[in-house]
């Protein structure tokens, strides 16, 4: 018996409302809020009468923490499930604080406006510390950790597949099939074709934003960053086949490299197709990837914000998608004194995603995800207080409630490595 406030009512949401919806015994209650609240309206008409859990919709600006306070305050659920954007975590953080309310989400923070002189003077000092340039880095949310702690609630952060899963992957493989672990590499394979020349399978912004930066991995206790899209590898996927894929500074690194210490090096690769690239080397050589607004006829724009107004709606996507996705891990370390290789992933059809929830993999893969971690924090399976990612906790519940709504792992205890 939970009520559950879901802020942000996009491609992920989407996904995460209807699955909580078939847990009916556990999230009795939920709020879809969002900034565009006919959204919300337009779910909830859907799935009345499908469900037994109860859905009542708001507006809200998670920009503002007054008025995310109040809906919370008004509402008072057990839980905020945070499905909007990066941007919103620490507007949303902060209003969770203030009103004793457990938090979680599915992305680490980074700003809207990126030209912002405060946060830029913080974002060049971590970049000559740390040596790594992502926008997002999880400084922002772990400066929370003792207010959390004090108060007694837990926030859980990036709560999706990738960081998310992955993570829980690592948890496993340290829990149950290694005594040290030696490298990680995480493979996100997309073999899906929607059939558009370019498109994004989540948010645009985020997402052009995220592949666009220089690529960065973890190794011998430091940060090794490379230009964008220059380590490039070819690897075998089960169920999808061979395909290109190319290194990505990822979110989940840098927490691994702290609660995974012996890890000698942490790697991120990511598929992409040809197509995929070209367009998108192309927009960022004409400007269109900036985030900086620029004065067009008389008024802001911001490039990349135009540029998600052009793109196909990552949610319109689903019942276009045919092919395949393939994430996971491969280990090598110790075990019993000898060496071991071995390997965890899901592969995910997107056209059966479509046919249960109305939505391709990429979503489904996060969303699922996002309400196995709700059902952690809400059954008490996963507590503690403080600011907290995947890995910091037990992963047998979590992988066995992905298991059975939808994810469920693969395991390959002879895998091919990534070659170099
Ligand atoms: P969408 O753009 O589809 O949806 C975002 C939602 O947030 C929209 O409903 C939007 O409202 C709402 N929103 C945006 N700004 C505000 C605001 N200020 N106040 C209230 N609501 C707001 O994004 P996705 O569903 O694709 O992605 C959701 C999250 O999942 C992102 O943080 C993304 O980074 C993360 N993600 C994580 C992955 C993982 O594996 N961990 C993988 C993929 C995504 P409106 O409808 O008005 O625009």
């Amino acid at each position: 018996m939970s009520k559950v406030l879901v802020i942000g009512c996009g491609g992920v949401a989407n996904v995460a409302i209807r699955k909580c919806c078939q847990v009916s015994g556990v999230f009795t209650e939920l709020c879809i809020a969002s900034r565009t609240k006919a959204k919300c309206d337009a779910l909830a008409a859907e799935l009345a009468g499908q469900t037994a859990t109860k859905i009542t919709t708001a507006r809200v600006d998670a920009d503002k923490v007054e008025e995310l306070t109040a809906l919370i305050q008004s509402y008072q659920p057990d839980l905020v499930m945070n499905i909007a954007l990066p941007y919103q975590d620490l507007t949303i953080m902060e209003a969770c604080l203030a009103c004793g309310v457990n938090y979680m989400d599915t992305a680490n923070y980074e700003p809207e406006d990126t030209t912002d002189p405060a946060w830029r003077a913080v974002y060049e000092k971590r970049c000559k510390e740390q040596g790594f340039s992502a926008y997002f880095d999880y400084s922002w949310q772990w400066a929370y950790r003792k207010r959390f702690e004090d108060a007694g609630l837990t926030a859980l952060l990036g709560c999706g597949f990738d960081p998310g899963v992955t993570q829980a992957y690592c948890a496993w493989a340290k829990k149950h099939e290694f005594d040290t672990i030696d490298t990680i590499d995480i493979l996100d394979c997309n073999g899906g074709d929607h059939g558009y020349a370019f498109a994004t399978n989540f948010n645009p912004e985020v997402n052009l934003r995220e592949v666009s930066a220089p690529g960065s991995y973890w190794e011998d206790g430091r940060w090794v960053e490379v230009p964008a899209m220059s380590i490039k590898r070819e690897y075998d996927f089960d169920q999808v086949g061979r395909k290109e894929m190319y290194l990505l500074h990822h979110e989940e690194i840098e927490s691994l490299a702290k609660n995974i210490p012996e890890a000698r090096r942490i790697r991120f690769f990511m598929t992409f197709g040809q197509s995929y690239l070209d367009h998108m080397r192309c927009l960022e050589d004409v400007g269109m990837l900036s985030t900086v607004p620029v004065e067009f006829e008389g008024r802001q724009i911001v490039p990349i914000q135009f540029l998600k107004a052009l793109l196909p709606d990552p949610a319109s996507l689903g019942p276009r998608t045919h092919g395949k996705t393939n994430i996971g891990c491969i280990f090598t370390g110790k075990k019993d004194g000898k060496d071991k290789t071995w390997s965890i992933y899901n592969v995910c059809d997107h056209q059966e995603c479509y046919r249960e929830v109305k939505s391709q993999a990429i979503s489904y893969t996060t969303g699922v995800p996002a309400m196995c971690g709700a059902l952690m924090l809400l059954t008490g399976q996963w507590a503690a207080p403080g600011v907290h990612t995947v890995e910091e906790f037990d992963p047998d519940p979590f992988l066995e409630a992905l298991d059975r709504y939808g994810l469920p792992r693969r395991v390959n205890r002879a895998p091919a490595l990534v070659d170099g």
